[in-house]
């Protein structure tokens, strides 16, 4: 595949292997080892001399590898590897690079919290964790020689869009690695990678599945910085399984379409609900007097499927109207085909005490919308009920 080749090309071909019986993409290799004519070419691919498919568990398998091209592609890296879920793959690459001490800069999913907090500091990696405001922190932690800078953006629930290309030359000046969290954008709106970041991760769990059907991660940067990750994937066994590479592929093929309308779709839904006298608060990146949308505008190519709306009257009333939807799903999760509604303060943020909450700026009243591929005006009818 040439490296100019455009994103939508990208995702129907790249990766995909010649297959003996002319399939236009990648079979499920559902195999979980591979026969050799001798001992000698059984040894050349273990010792890596030649290129070849060993045991799925080390992710030699057609549809792992098939899968992962295709990955690496999407955010324009050398080398990309897929695991069982998006916490395998943090998990790895926490492991991996984080030797030198972890900044979690500015607000992380919950259960990427939970590792940095709960987890890691237990077998003795220094975790250090700042707001994204917080500059003078990070300048003091890079002086310090922390080795990993770890952000995403945008955040959840909140939104917030964090300056990737001048973290990444802060963190580069210093000689630490960052990594970004590009879930909620997907590769169709960021790539952080161009940008200067040395490693970029996805839940494939959300949009790059994006049928709510399957549980999986991968990590994208260079061959040399992801080559310590395949290690510890192979000893925790949390490589993707080739079923589910299958499943993802096939889901990656339609990525661009779906992404686009789930950007369309979330902007109308936005534009909606903003002066909604039931609404405090829209926050969408895509809104121009969203505090992070000039940013946004600059370092994204679509503000993304998740808008967050503050309803009037506190927790009481979101419950209430969470309740009340009937087309958009209670349900946690994101990025899938359907629209999904969950309130942050009950569920994602759930373990953190109401003060905590407060400083982070997520209010009782938040509900988090992840918009799917229902029409607009039907979605919109939803809340418009439900709020009414
Ligand atoms: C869901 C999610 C994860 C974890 O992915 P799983 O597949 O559930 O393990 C990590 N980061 C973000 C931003 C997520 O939304």
């Amino acid at each position: 595949m040439k490296p100019q080749t455009k994103l939508s090309t990208l995702c129907v071909h790249a990766g995909e292997l010649e297959d003996a019986h002319g399939s236009p993409h990648t079979p499920i290799y559902q195999t979980t080892t591979f026969r050799f004519k001798k001992t000698a070419d059984l040894l050349d691919v273990i010792k890596g001399r030649k290129p070849g498919h060993l045991y799925t568990r080390y992710g030699m398998n057609p549809s792992i590898v098939s899968v992962e091209r295709k990955l690496a592609a999407l955010e324009q890296a050398e080398a990309a590897l897929a695991f069982a879920s998006g916490m395998a793959a943090l998990a790895s690459l926490f492991l991996a690079h984080g030797r030198a001490g972890i900044v979690c800069f500015g607000e992380a999913y919950g259960g990427t919290l939970e590792i940095l907090s709960e987890q890691l500091p237990g077998l003795g990696l220094a975790v250090h964790f700042l707001r994204g405001s917080d500059s003078d922190g990070l300048e003091r932690l890079l002086a310090q020689g922390v080795g990993l800078v770890f952000i995403e953006t945008p955040t959840n629930p909140t939104l917030e869009i964090a300056d990737i290309a001048a973290i990444a030359a802060r963190t580069k000046a210093h000689g630490a690695l960052l990594a970004v969290d590009n879930t909620f954008a997907s590769p169709v709106n960021q790539n952080p990678l161009p940008l200067g970041a040395d490693l970029v991760m996805h839940a494939c769990t959300k949009y790059l599945g994006g049928h709510s059907d399957l549980t999986a991660g991968c990590v994208m940067g260079s061959a040399e910085l992801l080559a310590p990750l395949g290690t510890w994937r192979r000893s925790f066994g949390s490589t993707i399984a080739p079923e589910t590479a299958a499943l993802l592929a096939r889901s990656l093929r339609t990525l661009v379409v779906r992404v686009r309308a789930q950007n369309a779709n979330a902007q109308a839904v936005a534009e909606a609900m903003v002066g909604h006298p039931r609404v405090a608060r829209v926050l969408y990146p895509g809104l121009p007097d969203f505090p992070g949308h000039a940013l946004a505008s600059r370092q994204m190519s679509g503000f993304g499927g998740i808008l967050t709306i503050e309803v009037v009257g506190g927790g009481d009333e979101a419950v209430r109207v969470a309740d009340s939807l009937q087309l958009i799903m209670l349900a946690p999760s994101l990025g899938g085909v359907e629209s999904l509604v969950t309130q942050p303060c009950t569920t994602t943020h759930h373990s953190l005490t109401s003060e905590e909450r407060h400083a982070r700026g997520i209010s009782d009243g938040m509900l988090r919308l992840s918009i799917g591929l229902e029409d607009a005006a039907d979605l919109i009818a939803d809340l418009e009920r439900a709020l009414g």
